[in-house]
């Protein structure tokens, strides 16, 4: 997968994972239609060559950038 490439499943991602935050929170992220199974991201269900940690790059950093720009989070 090229950078570029990884860059527009994170932007997929980030459309997605920003649609599911509601006033009352923030759930687990995931992609709609995403399948379950052993080895599989919990967020998308890609295939994952580990099982931990047991999101993929794509959606850590998607659910990282989602949860960076929330308004009124707590300072680090
Ligand atoms: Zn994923």
């Amino acid at each position: 997968m090229t950078d570029q490439d990884f860059e527009a499943e994170v932007a997929r991602r980030v459309e997605a994972f920003s649609a599911q935050v509601g006033p009352g929170g923030v759930p687990f992220f995931h992609l709609p239609g995403a399948p379950e199974g052993l080895c599989r991201c919990l967020s998308c269900g890609d295939l994952l060559a580990d099982p931990y940690p047991p999101r993929c790059r794509a959606c850590i950093e998607a659910a990282h950038k989602v949860l960076n720009n929330l308004p009124g989070r707590c300072p680090r």
